[in-house]
C-alpha cells in the first residue's frame, strides 16, 4: 500500500489548511466589499439608461470568481479528509500510489497522472467507483 511519510503527509496538511484560510480571507474581502454594494453602485450609474443588464453582468462575474474559490474550498476539505481518512496520496480511481511530485504540484489531486489524463482524453470512459 503506497503511503507518504507522516511528515510529508503533514506537511501537506499545512499547505491544504493555510491555502483554505487564504481563499477564506480572499472570499471574506470580496464580502466585505459587498457584489452588493457594486451592484446598487452600478445600478446608480446605469440608471438613467435602463440598461440593467450590464449591472446583471458585472454581478454574474463576481459571483463566477467566487464560484471557483469556493469550489477550490471544497477540494481542499475533500484533500482533509482523505488524509484523516488515510487515503490521500491513494489514487481514486486505480488506487495506487499519486507521485509525491503531483502532490507538490497539485496537493488536492485525487488522481494518479495516469488516471488523470485518461480521463482528460477520453470523458466519461469508466466510472469512478474507488476501488478499495
Ligand atoms: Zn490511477
Amino acid at each position: 500500500m503506497p503511503e507518504l511519510p507522516e511528515k510529508q503527509l503533514q506537511q501537506f496538511e499545512q499547505r491544504l489548511r493555510s491555502r483554505r484560510e487564504e481563499l477564506r480571507d480572499i472570499i471574506h474581502a470580496e464580502l466585505a466589499n459587498s457584489p452588493e454594494q457594486n451592484y446598487s453602485e452600478l445600478a446608480g450609474m446605469v440608471h438613467d439608461a435602463g440598461d440593467e443588464s450590464f449591472a446583471e453582468l458585472m454581478r454574474g462575474i463576481n459571483l463566477t470568481t467566487r464560484a471557483r474559490e469556493l469550489e477550490e474550498i471544497q477540494d481542499i476539505e475533500a484533500a482533509l479528509e482523505r488524509i484523516k481518512n488515510a487515503t490521500y496520496a491513494t489514487c481514486v480511481d486505480c488506487g495506487d500510489a499519486i507521485t509525491f511530485e503531483r502532490l507538490d504540484a497539485y496537493p488536492t489531486a485525487k488522481r494518479c497522472i495516469t488516471c488523470q489524463s485518461r480521463r482528460e482524453n477520453r470523458r466519461g470512459g469508466r466510472d469512478t467507483t474507488p476501488s478499495l
